[in-house]
């Protein structure tokens, strides 16, 4: 078993909702142990087209599926939940992201874990802070707390 962090983003619909339904969707799966999960959060959409504001959290898991299989079941609940892709970037019910796995690094066409992007956005390093400060980013070297940290202060 190693240990994941997800994390969830919702714009559209019932927000509350798709992320307490893909919560619930991600607990029922096999291979899973279920782990500390953030706030939710409310934050700014970012890049892609003029849209409404999401709700994000993190999640902990357990899991004893590969990254790659894990990424299908994630992408699978997002389907199953109505998630249209359409532009990148753009609204959605429900987003699901891997953001840590063990400390693995997977860089191929499908998947990028550690997320390229987590270390600069503070809508997935703020939920993460609050729930496991202390996991390390295995490129970088450095906590999730410190991360959150530096990004704080160059957004000021
Ligand atoms: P985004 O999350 O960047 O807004 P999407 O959810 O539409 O965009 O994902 C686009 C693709 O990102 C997916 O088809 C998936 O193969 C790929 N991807 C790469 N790394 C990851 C990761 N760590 N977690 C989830 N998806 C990933
Ligand atoms: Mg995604």
């Amino acid at each position: 078993m190693e240990i994941v962090y997800i994390a969830l983003g919702a714009n559209l619909g019932d927000r509350e909702k798709n992320m307490r339904n893909a919560h619930g969707h991600i607990m029922r799966l096999e291979g899973i142990q279920p782990g500390k999960i953030s706030k939710f959060y409310e934050t700014a959409p970012f890049g892609g087209p003029a849209q409404p504001m999401f709700l994000n959290a993190a999640l902990e898991i357990k899991t004893s599926m590969s990254p790659h299989q894990l990424l299908e079941e994630l992408q699978r609940i997002e389907l199953h939940m109505g998630r249209i892709r359409k532009e990148k970037w753009g609204p959605r019910t429900i987003d699901l992201d891997i953001v840590f796995f063990g400390d693995r690094i997977v860089e191929d066409a499908q998947l990028k874990i550690p997320h390229p992007l987590m270390h600069e956005r503070m809508f997935v390093l703020e939920p993460l802070a609050e729930i496991a400060p202390n996991a390390a980013h295995p490129v970088l070297k450095k906590t999730v707390f410190q991360m959150y940290q530096e990004l704080k202060t160059f957004h000021q």
